[in-house]
């Protein structure tokens, strides 16, 4: 147990800017533990679970008794905020040692996240069950990763309401009302969010893959990880792309990747129409403090010039002179 801190830090509930605009923060989790930091960090919600730990730290697949005793000890503690499942998201980076499909020459373009999910339906299945029977009584939202295609997202919610139609038929309770949504991180997502908008109930930009698929930069590998640029003009000009073509449906638009939660990209997220982000616990209250000394007009502004410009060292100097002064 941690002393009580001698100074209380007064953490506000909710975010808006100096001009009166709500910018919802919620938290990055991803393992059962972290649930008491985004409570402590007042988060709105978890915006982000990642699913893939407990079958990381394992040495065989979770039951889905297994499951459901998980996720609902990520869910008692927010009550009736919103909570967002991420479906596992195995692959890539994230490899399970005991599965043995997990070899391959290129894993990030490769067998991973909903592509393993619909490839091994009744894995997906337990899973989606154990989120479905924890999540009876609270506010859930199911996300699915490394969506591609219109056919990819409309396959995966297929699946929840089959699973739905089953537990009905098992008398289990349930949750007979989540969110679905797909998460915006490969570029053919982003060029598609717009139909996936129309179908979904929430989209969420993973800016960590989105970046590394874009610039075609593995960040794991040494070579070429300081290609990895989050400021660079094509990724600022997709993230517009994806708010423009998202339409009236902005609001349920989120980014939860790393880059929501840099103070030096803040003002272009939010002067591109983005009201939510999911960050890692520990950047909330900076993240807070940040909306709060911003107005939404000011940040139009900014990303309006950020958007035109042409070249890297464009935005580095007009961060280090406008946004980030001093720093
Ligand atoms: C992302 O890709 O931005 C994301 C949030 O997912 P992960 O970091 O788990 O791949
Ligand atoms: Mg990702």
């Amino acid at each position: 147990e941690l002393p009580e801190p001698a100074i209380r830090i007064d953490i506000p509930e909710r975010s808006k800017t100096t001009d009166n605009i709500s910018v919802e923060i919620h938290a990055n989790v991803n393992l059962v533990q972290d649930v008491k930091n985004a409570v402590d960090q007042k988060a709105e919600g978890i915006g982000l679970y990642r699913s893939e730990f407990p079958f990381l730290v394992r040495n065989d697949f979770p039951s889905e008794e297994e499951q459901t005793g998980i996720y609902r000890r990520v869910l008692e503690p927010m009550g009736k905020k919103p909570v967002l499942f991420r479906t596992l998201d195995v692959g890539g980076d994230k490899l399970i040692g005991y599965n043995p499909e997990h070899r391959e020459a290129n894993p990030f373009l490769g067998y991973r996240g909903i592509r393993f999910s619909l490839g091994n339906e009744d894995i997906f299945t337990e899973q989606i069950r154990a989120i479905l029977r924890a999540g009876c009584g609270y506010n859930v939202g199911i996300m699915f990763p490394m969506i591609s295609s219109v056919e990819e997202y409309l396959a995966a919610r297929d699946l929840v309401y089959r699973s739905m139609e089953d537990l009905k038929k098992d008398k289990m309770d349930f949750c007979e009302d989540p969110s679905l949504g797909a998460m915006i991180e490969l570029p053919a997502a982003a060029e598609i969010a717009g139909d996936l908008a129309e179908i979904s109930d929430f989209l969420s930009i993973g800016t960590n893959d989105l970046i590394m698929y874009l610039l075609a930069v593995d960040r794991t590998n040494e070579r070429v990880e300081q290609m990895y640029k989050p400021y660079h003009p094509a990724v600022l000009r997709v993230i517009q792309r994806i708010s423009d073509s998202v339409g009236d449906k902005i609001s349920s638009l989120s980014v939860c990747g790393e880059a929501g939660s840099d103070p030096a990209l803040l003002p272009y997220f939010i002067g591109s129409g983005i009201r939510k982000f999911s960050v890692d616990p520990k950047r909330i209250l900076k993240l807070k403090e940040g909306v709060a000394g911003l107005s939404a007009e000011r940040c139009e502004g900014i990303a309006k010039s950020m958007r035109e410009m042409k070249r890297l060292d464009e935005v580095h100097s007009y961060i280090r002179e406008h946004i980030m002064p001093g720093q």
